[in-house]
């Protein structure tokens, strides 16, 4: 029995997208591990491993390459496939650019209130926005979409975890745990990382675990959102019926990416800490970070401020996850801030007190 015509198509034209994924890849250099200096951290260091500097500006990059090349690895994407994403945005514009670079259809399905940023460069990339009111909605709506359209639902929430290669294949722990190889402290006390579909965290919890790493894995979560308590609790039901305010982690529910066996520790960063943050470090990377880098990189901190005042010393890992400059009308917009009741003065100012040094103290009290 031959291939019949329809069939030999079809292989064709899987060969040559997994081709076209794998030279994106091959054409971009690995991702920086900046390691900022901070007076006031003495003997800790802070590396950061910048994911905002992806084609399509996100650690999204990487997981929408290994959503595609699962789904046309499984069968399910093909010539022609409408393919359709729930997203609170990030992921949406990374698989708008890797739609069009195969040709397929896009739809994203999207909070109403998604930065502006983001909606633009989706549809530059070619792909259609169709918004819905509530974040609890996003995933029923794209399913029915892609059900009206005979297409695939790419379900980042569902599938992060699983189409990630935990193992290795150059995963963004193995690129972490191998950019640090020649550091004086080559093995982190900590990883800090938020969690939107908990597939970042699953796969550096499950890498740690793999090589056997004296590393601990902390997942900050924000305000409103189901993951904290669920992992006090151990209750995967719960849910938070307020979307959360920091664009790309918080979920009304908890996602089935969201590996909770592998974290060590979690605690809720208040939202104004986590913008606060996020502008600590643009003034002192000179360029801006998003606010899921805030929750980031104010976790880590808090951390650090721990191990400060009982004498530790260590590495401390956390990552940019994207570029501030999707949030100039938000975050970065001090009107926004104020319709949104944020006072980010205080925690600003006790931010600077603890990078300068001028305390050990710093905590989400
Ligand atoms: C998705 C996202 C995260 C969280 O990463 P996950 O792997 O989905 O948990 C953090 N920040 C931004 C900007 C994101 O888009």
């Amino acid at each position: 029995m031959g291939i019949d015509t329809t069939q030999s198509v079809a292989i064709d034209w899987s060969r040559n997208a997994v081709r076209l994924l794998e030279g994106d890849g091959h054409r971009s250099a690995d991702t920086h591990l900046i390691k900022p200096t901070f007076p006031g951290l003495g003997k800790l260091s802070v590396y950061l491993k910048d994911e905002s500097t992806h084609p399509t500006g996100s650690l999204k990059h990487r997981l929408a390459r290994s959503l595609f090349l699962y789904g046309i690895c499984n069968g399910r994407i093909n010539q022609g496939t409408t393919l359709v994403e729930a997203s609170s945005g990030s992921t949406a514009v990374s698989e708008a650019y890797f739609a069009n670079l195969l040709g397929l259809p896009f739809i994203a399905v999207m909070r109403r209130s998604t930065s502006e940023a983001k909606i633009g460069a989706i549809r530059r990339f070619g792909g259609v926005c169709e918004f819905v009111d509530h974040p609890g909605e996003v995933y029923r709506v794209a399913a029915e979409i892609a059900a009206q359209k005979g297409g695939y639902y790419l379900d980042q929430f569902t599938y992060a975890e699983r189409a990630t290669d935990w193992r290795g294949n150059n995963n963004i722990a193995q690129s972490i745990f191998n950019q640090m190889e020649c550091e004086e402290q080559s093995c982190p006390a900590w990883v800090v990382m938020s969690a939107g579909t908990g597939g970042t965290s699953a796969t550096l919890g499950r890498y740690i675990r793999y090589r056997g790493f004296d590393t601990r894995l902390c997942v900050v979560d924000v305000e409103h959102s189901a993951f904290c308590q669920a992992w006090q609790t151990g209750d995967l039901s719960t849910t938070c019926a307020h979307p959360s305010r920091i664009e790309g982690i918080g979920r009304p529910r908890v996602e089935p990416s969201f590996i909770p066996g592998v974290i060590d520790r979690m605690f809720k960063v208040p939202d104004a800490a986590s913008i606060a943050a996020a502008h600590v470090l643009s003034e002192r990377l000179f360029r801006r970070v998003g606010g899921s880098t805030g929750t980031n990189f104010f976790g880590l901190l808090c951390i650090a401020s721990e191990m400060k005042r009982r004498g530790e010393e260590g590495s401390l890992v956390t990552l940019i996850c994207d570029s501030g400059d999707r949030y100039a009308d938000t975050y970065f917009n001090a009107q926004w801030l104020a319709c949104n009741n944020l006072d980010i003065a205080p925690w600003y100012a006790r931010i600077e007190a603890f990078l300068d040094g001028a305390t050990d103290h710093l905590s989400t009290d």
